[in-house]
């Protein structure tokens, strides 16, 4: 429950004073997310990115052109167009030592004459130019008289836009938003001489919207850090307390024998690499100690994470215990289960695959053998975890990531077992200062090598125009009997968008390619989806035509061309998740990236870096270089918490600042009890890590 306190902040952002339905729905657009539309706190933490200085109140022959300007003038002629002209409507005004035009275009004659009346002193703030000789300033951001010039705020803030919301409107809401600020007590930990001299949050937060100089908005601003130290504190005590109370929870060891891994290791036509042992080594330990294990395990695509996750499951069954493996689609949850199937089912393992479209009896004679044991490993989708699924004794939950994931089905999943051990697996690199933020206190292990004999994968680049080409290669290619995935352009915030061009491009190529081709988008029938797998992998279609549904783990080893459209609208780690599809059996693969030129600096370096390496780990920096730190795990697509106040470039020290008055926040009142505790609460609530607070009286 968020405390009411808190209320205001949480209303719609169409509930302020001033703020009508169309500017409503312009808040929504610009700070909405999703179906859900703007809050004030959405407005509150919507911070100014620069400010304009109305200080400068130069005399007009002095006032320097191409600035803005605050001038005190007297108004001396007004000059409107002719009946039926286009010229602007202008208006001569002049100090002691020289005059200026202000001008306007689609006048409103009316406003000009009650706003600038012959004779009468005004400010008039706006940028001043040079026009054939003369000084002018082309509609002025303020015509004030006395009174108005008094209440002017000399420094403005300037927000972030969206298109017909104008700054004044904006300013004007915000204000509103700033007056609901209610009072509230301090949370920080007073001991700390460096936090004492920052202001309250609530002052912070005014100052941030309300500058009194142009750094008052720099991030190392007293405003700035305090909101920016708050925002990380609530971020890594959510983690920290989660993380307490798994530990608090623990104490099950899942010590296997090893017979099952043994057997299923005999099966294999490969040995295991040195990296798949040790990270398997780390696992097991964990497995087998006293605390609850919450494990990252990141490797490229391609090296070899699921047969590690099976044996780590594995480890669990011996000991007696129950297994889940949660897969972020239905595709790649009925793909683990067969791969998995194949290595499992010759070791003696009960294998269960549950979705969201297993029904009725089937389901129910699922749902009966996970709780009574009879299955040791069930594979499923998301959905089937936050039902009320019981196992008999599940000791570890492996998430497949993938970057699919929010944070609160992570912890959804942690409910499930008593004290199941939780193993994450990502495929794309995290730095370490990001994993720290993300996840907190995780321990993380890496595959640092592919299996011997991977394929390296030809890239090329190629321009949309050279289509034809391409088209050549691929009826040379698939006569051959290759076969080939064609990515769809990603249109940025429509999937209805993504699919009719994927569609479009299905209908192009079955024109040319007959039955061979085959089409899968996101919203398709989950049957009609894996149809279309199915067929592409036997090979009963060769061109397999999709949007980015095929980006996330699937395997199809005989498939060695890639073609990704518009790959300029992808990112790196996207790029080269998808290019991971191929080159991944004995043929010669290659990846060929359709751009649509002329292309950006950030697309070109892109390009090229796909080009240069395959590493997945270089690749994971160069994006965290291009992007910037804060989008690399795509926040939004991940489900990821993004920052809103923090700037990890610039705030990135107070990380450890944070994550220690966490640290001792837990250790010292874990369950944020007293006066500072229900301060903290507010704190979590303020920034939407309430569920952590719900775990304060589980386990
Ligand atoms: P990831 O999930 O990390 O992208 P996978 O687990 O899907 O990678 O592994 C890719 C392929 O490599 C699978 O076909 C798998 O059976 C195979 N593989 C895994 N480990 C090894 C190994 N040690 N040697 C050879 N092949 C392996
Ligand atoms: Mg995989």
């Amino acid at each position: 429950m968020r405390p009411s306190l808190l209320n205001p902040l949480f209303a719609s952002a169409a509930s302020l004073p001033g703020v009508g339905p169309k500017t409503g729905k312009l808040l929504d657009r610009l700070l909405g997310e999703g179906a859900s539309g703007a809050r004030v706190v959405d407005l509150l933490f919507h911070l100014p990115t620069a400010t304009i200085d109305r200080r400068n109140r130069p005399k007009i022959a002095a006032a320097p052109i191409g600035a803005v300007v605050t001038l005190e003038a007297i108004v001396v002629d007004h000059r409107p167009p002719g009946p039926r002209s286009k010229a602007p409507y202008k208006v001569l005004v002049e100090d002691e030592t020289g005059d200026v035009l202000l001008v306007f275009f689609l006048a409103n004659t009316q406003w000009i004459e009650k706003s600038l009346p012959l004779g009468a002193r005004r400010w008039i703030s706006g940028k001043l130019e040079l026009w054939e000789g003369h000084r002018q300033m082309v509609h002025p951001d303020r015509v004030l008289d006395a009174e108005g010039f008094a209440k002017m705020a000399p420094i403005e803030p300037v927000y972030a836009l969206t298109e017909g919301l104008y700054p004044k409107v904006l300013a004007k809401a915000v204000d509103a938003a700033v007056a609901r600020i209610p009072a509230l007590p301090e949370w920080r930990d007073a001991s700390a001489p460096m936090l004492r001299t920052l202001p309250s949050f609530a002052h912070a937060l005014r100052d941030a919207h309300r500058p009194d100089e142009p750094q008052a908005i720099a991030p190392d601003s007293p405003a700035r850090v305090r909101l920016a130290l708050d925002e990380l504190l609530a971020g890594q005590l959510a983690l920290g307390l989660v993380r307490a109370r798994m530990r608090r929870s623990s104490g099950r060891a899942s010590r296997g024998d090893g017979r099952i891994a043994d057997k299923i290791l005999a099966a294999l036509p490969f040995s295991l690499t040195a990296s798949q042992e040790k990270v398997l080594g780390e696992i097991r330990a964990d497995l087998g100690g006293p605390y609850r294990m919450l494990r990252l395990l990141q490797g490229d695509v391609g090296s070899g994470k699921t047969l590690v996750a099976l044996l780590a499951m594995a480890s669990c069954v011996e000991a007696g215990r129950q297994a889940g493996l949660m897969a972020p689609t239905e595709i790649l949850a009925r793909q683990h289960y067969q791969s998995l199937g194949e290595f499992a089912r010759s070791a003696g393992l009960r294998l269960a695959l549950l979705t969201g479209r297993d029904k009725g009896s089937e389901r129910g004679k699922i749902l009966d053998a996970l709780a009574s044991g009879a299955i040791d490993i069930v594979v499923g989708t998301h959905a089937l975890f936050q039902e009320s699924v019981a196992f008999r004794d599940l000791g570890l939950a492996v998430v497949d990531e993938q970057h699919r994931f929010g944070v609160h089905q992570r912890l959804a999943l942690g409910q499930k077992g008593q004290a199941a051990d939780i193993l994450v697996m990502t495929a794309t690199p995290i730095p370490r200062t990001l994993a720290l933020t993300y996840f907190g206190d995780i321990d993380i292990s890496t595959l640092t090598e592919k299996p011997a004999g991977r394929q390296s994968v030809e890239t090329r680049a190629l321009p949309l125009e050279r289509m034809e080409e391409l088209v050549a290669r691929l009826r040379g290619a698939t006569g051959a009997g290759a076969r080939a995935f064609w990515v769809c352009p990603l249109v940025e915030e429509s999937e209805a968008l993504d699919v009719a061009a994927a569609q479009d491009r299905f209908a192009h190529l079955r024109e040319i390619f007959g039955e061979k081709v085959g089409l899968v988008h996101g919203k398709m029938k989950s049957r009609d989806k894996d149809a279309a797998m199915a067929s592409f992998a036997e090979g009963a279609t060769q061109i397999l035509v999709a949007t980015t549904v095929v980006e996330v783990g699937v395997d199809v080893p005989e498939a060695t061309i890639m073609v990704i459209e518009h790959a300029e609208r992808f990112g790196l780690a996207q790029l080269h998740q998808l290019r991971g599809r191929v080159g991944r059996g004995a043929g010669k693969s290659s990846c060929l990236l359709l751009y649509k030129g002329p292309l950006g600096e950030t697309a070109k370096a892109r390009i090229e870096i796909m080009r240069e390496t395959e590493d997945g780990f270089r690749i994971a920096e160069e994006d965290l270089r291009l992007r910037g730190e804060g989008d690399v795990l795509g926040a939004r697509q991940s489900g990821l918490p993004g920052f809103r106040l923090a700037d990890l470039a610039a705030h990135g020290p107070l990380l450890a600042l944070a994550r220690a008055q966490a640290q001792q926040i837990v250790a010292e009142n874990p369950r944020l009890e007293g006066a500072r505790g229900e301060a903290l609460r507010l704190l979590l609530n303020l920034f939407e890590r309430g569920e952590a607070i719900r775990l304060l009286g589980a386990g």
